[in-house]
């Protein structure tokens, strides 16, 4: 096993490649996480990152075809030209019209969406049961719809999408199914659930997504941002009484969602989450 013994030179001809591509990619966490579940795993896999904007998705579907890889992680800005690029959809990706994997299904390229899972995992963690629960969904962009989807299918009793374009809402809040809306600080002020699905609060000088003063104590609420680990709406929501939990469990769930998809095998999570948590704390 070449990935978990390196006395020889590695990788060799028989290794498979895998990869994360997006722009930005230099902060991605996807390398450390995936190569420390490969390496653990004792499998011959490496994986890599690559920096490419939306205009080159075929050509990403392309080149995954041509060279064989064997998976890959998409981010922003590409979730939704390597949906349109690849052979199949799972249902889950063409409900929400984003791909985070690719992966191969005989000698289709298949594209799949591991956030919602990895989300929902999370909460499992945190001890939140969805069934029944009203939720909040701050945003209304890919993973806004990944949620939305997520928390609909795990039969949440309301899933309210709060966002600046009221039409982007609706159209999110429709993935969602039967239990779908536009929300308002009314929906925030009654959840029991508010995950913040906007980038606000990776820069140091954002604004909050949403006035704090309508959290209290019996509520969970998530950022997804997971850099910096504690986000300024994340301390509020703790001034506030409520339970806070950032974007790492699910990265790191969604991350081993795609190696199950890729190699079949079970990921070690806390391999992964030692590895993230250590990166991210030294980063700030
Ligand atoms: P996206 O598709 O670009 O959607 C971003 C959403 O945020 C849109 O609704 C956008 O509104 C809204 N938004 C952006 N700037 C805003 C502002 N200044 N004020 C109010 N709303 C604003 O991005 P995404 O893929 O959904 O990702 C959203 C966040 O989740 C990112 O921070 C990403 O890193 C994070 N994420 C984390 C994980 C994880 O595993 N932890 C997984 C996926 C994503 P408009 O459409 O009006 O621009």
């Amino acid at each position: 096993m070449a990935g978990a013994n390196r006395a020889r030179p590695w990788p060799t001809t028989s290794t498979q490649i895998a990869a994360v591509v997006g722009d930005p990619i230099d902060h991605s966490l996807s390398p450390l996480l995936h190569n420390a579940a490969f390496h653990a795993m004792g499998l011959d896999w490496a994986y890599g990152a690559f920096q490419v904007g939306a205009e080159d998705a075929t050509s990403v579907v392309a080149a995954f075809r041509t060279l064989g890889l064997g998976g890959l992680s998409v981010t922003m800005p590409l979730k939704a030209g390597i949906a349109a690029a690849v052979d199949e959809l799972t249902p889950i990706a063409a409900a929400i019209g984003a791909v985070n994997t690719v992966m191969w299904r005989g000698d289709q390229v298949v594209g799949d969406s591991t956030d919602g899972r990895g989300f929902l995992d999370a909460l499992a963690d945190e001890g939140f049961v969805v069934e029944g629960r009203r939720c909040v969904i701050l945003g209304a962009g890919g993973a806004a719809r990944a949620l939305a989807h997520a928390l609909g299918s795990a039969a949440a009793a309301d899933v309210a999408l709060v966002a600046r374009d009221p039409n982007k809402a609706r159209a999110a809040a429709g993935v969602a199914g039967q239990c779908g809306r536009v929300g308002d600080d009314d929906a925030v002020r009654n959840a029991d659930l508010v995950v913040n699905a906007t980038p606000l609060g990776m820069a140091a000088n954002d604004e909050l997504p949403v006035d704090p003063l309508l959290f209290s104590g019996s509520q969970l609420v998530c950022d997804l941002v997971y850099s910096p680990p504690v986000t300024p709406l994340l301390a509020a929501a703790r001034d506030r009484g409520a339970t806070a939990m950032n974007g790492l469990s699910m990265l790191i769930h969604q991350a081993a969602a795609q190696i199950r998809a890729w190699t079949g095998q079970e990921p070690p999570l806390d391999v992964m989450s030692a590895a993230a948590v250590s990166t991210v704390s030294s980063r700030h």
